[in-house]
């Protein structure tokens, strides 16, 4: 079995399949290690009801392949679960991708030699890999986190994280079921849930604002268009700093009359997906009042929905404005809430305390509440993108470990590299322009330019590169300096790093993670550092140029 690679990449998700796709058409020595049982990352793992994409399906595929683009034929707007997994795996059957792929693979340590020029990857199961490269494509939300309650894991029903929901159908049928959290997850959850269990409580420590995805099917017409469209919906993705169709009003919030807003509210609230955040008034993530103005439209929406006024008061967050966090899109979310059988419980005013034996204890009027269930669901977050480097235990130079010097701020170059650890990159990394974009599109924009990256190394015979630490400086200022104007910067949301269940991400533990300058941005300083040789990296030679070496005799496109 093979133990040595020109470059290793870890995780089999969105990111790992185009990654060793552009890597074996290049023909290079590549192996993608994967933690699980099989290829999809969160499409993979997230089999919770319900779940689905809150971007457009045509543009969450990839966009490298017009075959592909062609021949693939979305069914809803917004495509659930099952079928992403099938489109994912489709891709890697298509260009053949699976004979480079590990399953079962988690990756336990990583550790630069600088004698050797090489890292040491080591395996749960025991197996010492070597590469050049590392390439990590860990995923953003890909570890779990679960509260951090007395009495965790006494429960004697059914119990799990959502990111851990059973592969095997879960039958809810006249069930009492418990939902904890009220995130993107928790919302598509109780919106696809309510009508299915016996009863369901909704235990919410803050809402959340949201609004209507407003989902439908996608006709053989449609389909016909927008296959004619792609270029146009790609370009158009390329130019908007989310990455999405959905492009900003440009008109200032207080250019034109309150009429003309409500009328674009209107417009946007009965609109697909993210309209409603991203095609609205820039003003609105940067400007106080504005944001305030639009947070009560969205309260008024609410309480039209929700019949009982109190339990419509609950679900409105008083804490935060729309859009400061990631705005979860939702499916009868707040119709659910009139329905008899299902409870609201504010977690605000009667804290979570225990999981007991027969499901979850709350503080009541001085004293204490017991709650019992069949099954209770964790909708509790993720560690998010630092979470799954962390998990490793990764070693740059003078074994210096990632997660130390990510301890109290991160840094990175581009969020695709860093000081300290050469021969590493993260096509979506922290503070890369992936997390704050539509994934895949930004997946794509890091995926490219890695992979550029590393054949510029082997043209010109190179074995070793590091951003250095002034290049890394000055672009960790650059994205902890956009935080500045944004309003989300005040957030308790994984935007700003913050997880109550992780130690040290508590609030006030601000982490700059997430780049916010946009797409077309971070593109053109990406681009640029390209042009000008990859400006601030330092290259090291010790080997012909040449092409990348090979082992597998065919190159599969
Ligand atoms: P999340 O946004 O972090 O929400 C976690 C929820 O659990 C929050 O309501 C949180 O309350 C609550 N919670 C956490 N710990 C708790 C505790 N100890 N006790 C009580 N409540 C607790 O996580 P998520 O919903 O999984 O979403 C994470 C991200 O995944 C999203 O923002 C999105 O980017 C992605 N996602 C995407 C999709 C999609 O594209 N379709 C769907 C789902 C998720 P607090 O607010 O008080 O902390």
């Amino acid at each position: 079995m093979t133990s040595h690679y020109e470059v290793i990449v870890i995780g089999a998700g969105v990111a790992g399949i185009y990654q060793i796709k552009r890597l074996a058409d290049l023909g290079v020595e590549a192996t993608v290690l994967e933690a699980g049982g099989d290829l999809g990352g969160t499409w993979y793992w997230n089999r919770y009801p319900g779940a689905r994409f809150d971007s457009e399906s045509y543009t969450y595929g990839y966009s490298f392949s017009r075959e592909l683009l062609d021949e693939w034929r979305w069914k809803e707007k917004f495509s659930g679960q099952p079928e992403n997994l099938r489109y994912l795996n489709h891709v890697a059957d298509k260009f053949g991708l699976r004979k480079y792929m590990q399953f079962n693979c988690r990756v336990d340590a990583a550790r630069y030699d600088e004698a050797r020029n090489l890292w040491h990857v080591q395996v749960s199961d025991g197996r010492a890999l070597t590469c050049r490269f590392l390439v990590l494509t860990l995923g953003l939300l890909s570890i779990p986190t679960l509260p951090r309650l007395e009495g965790m894991g006494s429960f004697k029903g059914r119990s799990f994280h959502t990111f851990h929901w059973p592969h095997e159908p879960v039958d809810m049928a006249g069930k009492r079921v418990a939902v904890v959290g009220t995130g993107a997850t928790g919302i598509q959850v109780i919106g696809e849930i309510a009508d299915k269990v016996g009863e369901l409580t909704v235990f919410q420590r803050r809402p959340n604002w949201s609004a209507p995805l407003n989902n439908g099917p996608i006709s053989d017409a449609d389909m016909a268009d927008l296959r004619r469209r792609y270029d146009e919906i790609f370009a158009t993705c390329a130019r908007t700093p989310g990455g999405f169709e959905h492009e900003p009003d440009r008109r200032g919030f207080y250019e034109v009359s309150r009429e003309e807003r409500l009328a674009l509210w209107d417009e946007l609230y009965d609109g697909p997906g993210f309209g409603i955040w991203l095609a609205n008034f820039r003003e609105i993530f940067t400007d106080e009042k504005a944001n305030a103005e639009f947070s009560e439209y969205i309260a008024d929406r609410i309480r039209r929905r929700v019949k009982d006024p109190a339990v419509a008061e609950k679900l409105i967050p008083r804490d935060h404005g729309f859009g400061v966090q990631r705005v979860p899109m939702e499916t009868n979310y707040f119709e659910a809430y009139n329905r008899p059988n299902v409870h609201l419980i504010d977690l605000g005013e009667t804290p979570l305390v225990r999981e007991t034996e027969t499901g979850l204890r709350t503080t009541e009027d001085g004293g204490e509440r017991d709650y019992e269930f069949d099954i209770i669901v964790y909708a509790t977050g993720f560690d998010a993108i630092t979470g799954a480097f962390d998990k490793i235990d990764i070693e740059g130079v003078g074994g210096m470990k990632l997660a130390d010097k990510w301890r109290t701020t991160i840094s990175t170059f581009l969020g695709m590299m860093v000081h300290g650890f050469p021969n590493l990159l993260m096509p979506s990394g922290p503070q890369s322009g992936s997390a704050s974009t539509n994934y895949p599109r930004g997946i794509e924009t890091g995926v490219n330019w890695c992979t550029d990256f590393l054949e510029h190394v082997w043209a010109k015979g190179y074995t070793r590169f590091e951003a250095t630490e002034a290049v890394e400086k000055r672009w960790t200022d650059h994205v902890t300096g956009m935080y500045a104007m944004m309003l989300m910067r005040r957030a308790k949301s994984w935007f700003t790093g913050y997880n109550s269940n992780v130690p040290g991400h508590e609030q006030g533990t601000i982490r700059y993670l997430v780049y916010n300058g946009g797409s077309p941005k971070y593109v053109g300083i990406i681009n640029s550092v390209a042009a000008k040789g990859y400006e601030g990296v330092t290259l090291g030679a010790s080997a012909p140029p040449g092409n990348p070496p090979h082992s597998y005799g065919e190159v599969s496109r």
